[in-house]
C-alpha cells in the first residue's frame, strides 16, 4: 500500500513503524487495524484474513462497512509482513503458530494476543522469540497487568490458608475456557505462591468432587451476552475475604495495548516478552 493509496491516513511521516494486522475481519482484529491508524508514531502496513475470506481483495474501511482505506485486505502474510516492522496477531492457536515462524523469519516484532494457546503452539512460540522480538499476553490492558501484579504480591503474603478462586465472564462467542486472562492471573498467584499452576489448578468441578484441596487455585467461567471481560480473583480465608477485580468495557483497551507493545518492540533483543515487560511493571 502506498502512502498515496491511503486517503485522508495517507500524511504519516515515513519513519512511522510498519505495523500489520492478521485476521483483520475478526472481532479483535477490527480494532486492531483502528488502533494502528490512530496511533502516533505507527502505520498501517497491511492487513490479512484467512485464505478464502469473502473480504480479500476488497478495502478494508469498506469491508468493515464504512468509508474506503485505501487499504486492501490480503491473504498471504509473508508478503504483508516483507514491508512491515511489526504484526498483530489476535487469531486462532494454529493461525498464530503459522504467523509466528514467518515474523521470526521476517524479523518482525510479533505481538501475540490470542488465546488457548497449548503446549505444542507455545513451543513453536519459544523457538521464533530466539530470532525475534514476540511480545505475548493473554490480556493486553494495563488494568489487567496491574492486577496480575497485584495477585502476586497478594498470593506471596497470604498462606495457603487462603483459598484462591478466579472468575471471569465473558461474550456468547468465545471458544476456549477459563479465559486467557484467568489463566494469566492464576500464573501470577502460583508464582505467588511457589507453586506450579499445572499441579494447583482445579477446573470445572462438577458433582461430588470432595473438599477442596489445600492450596488449590479453583477457575469457574460464565459465558453469555456480549460481555467484553470480567475477572475477579477471591482469596477466601479464615474470617475473611479479598476480591481483587478487572472490568473490561471497551476491546480498544487490547488494540492499543497490542499497538504499545508492536512499538516497544522495535530494536529489542530477540526474545519472549510479555505486558509486564512491555509496561514496565515487573516486580522484583
Ligand atoms: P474472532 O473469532 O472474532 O476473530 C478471529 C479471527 O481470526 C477470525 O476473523 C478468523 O477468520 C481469523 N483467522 C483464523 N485463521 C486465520 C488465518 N490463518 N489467517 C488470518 N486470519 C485467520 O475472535 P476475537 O474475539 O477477535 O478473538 C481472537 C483471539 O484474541 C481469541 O483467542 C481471544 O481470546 C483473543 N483475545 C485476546 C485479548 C488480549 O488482550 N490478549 C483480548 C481479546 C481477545
Amino acid at each position: 500500500m502506498g502512502d498515496d493509496a491511503r486517503g485522508d491516513l495517507g500524511d504519516r511521516a515515513g519513519g512511522d513503524v510498519g505495523i500489520a494486522v492478521v485476521g483483520v475481519a475478526g472481532r479483535m482484529g477490527q480494532m486492531l487495524a483502528r488502533a494502528v491508524i490512530e496511533a502516533p508514531g505507527a502505520r498501517l502496513s497491511g492487513v490479512t484474513v484467512r485464505p478464502g475470506h469473502p473480504w480479500v481483495g476488497r478495502d478494508l474501511g469498506e469491508a468493515m462497512g464504512g468509508a474506503a482505506l485505501g487499504v486492501t485486505v490480503e491473504d498471504d502474510p509473508l508478503e504483508v509482513f516483507a514491508r512491515s516492522q511489526a504484526a498483530l496477531d489476535f487469531t486462532t492457536p494454529e493461525a498464530t503458530v503459522i504467523h509466528s515462524e514467518l515474523a521470526a523469519q521476517a524479523r518482525l516484532t510479533h505481538v501475540v494476543g490470542t488465546t488457548g494457546l497449548e503446549a505444542t503452539h507455545l513451543a513453536r512460540l519459544r523457538a521464533a522469540g530466539w530470532h525475534a522480538v514476540v511480545v505475548r499476553a493473554g490480556n493486553m490492558s494495563v488494568g489487567v497487568n496491574l492486577l496480575t501484579e497485584l495477585t502476586r504480591r497478594v498470593a506471596a503474603t497470604l498462606g495457603p490458608e487462603y483459598d484462591i478462586e478466579i472468575i471471569e465472564m465473558h461474550h456468547r462467542h468465545k471458544v476456549d475456557a477459563p479465559s486467557g486472562t484467568a489463566l494469566m492471573l492464576g500464573a501470577a498467584a502460583a508464582e505467588g505462591r511457589g507453586v506450579a499452576l499445572t499441579e494447583m489448578s482445579e477446573r470445572g468441578r462438577d458433582g461430588i468432587t470432595g473438599a477442596r484441596r489445600v492450596g488449590a487455585i479453583g477457575f469457574a467461567s460464565l459465558r453469555g451476552g456480549d460481555v467484553v471481560g470480567e475477572h475477579q480473583v477471591i482469596l477466601a480465608g479464615p474470617g475473611e475475604r479479598l476480591t481483587l477485580g478487572h472490568i473490561a468495557t471497551d476491546r480498544m483497551l487490547f488494540a492499543r495495548g497490542a499497538v504499545r507493545a508492536a512499538l516497544w518492540g522495535q530494536g529489542r533483543e530477540p526474545g519472549e516478552y510479555d505486558m509486564l515487560d512491555v509496561l514496565g511493571l515487573r516486580g522484583g
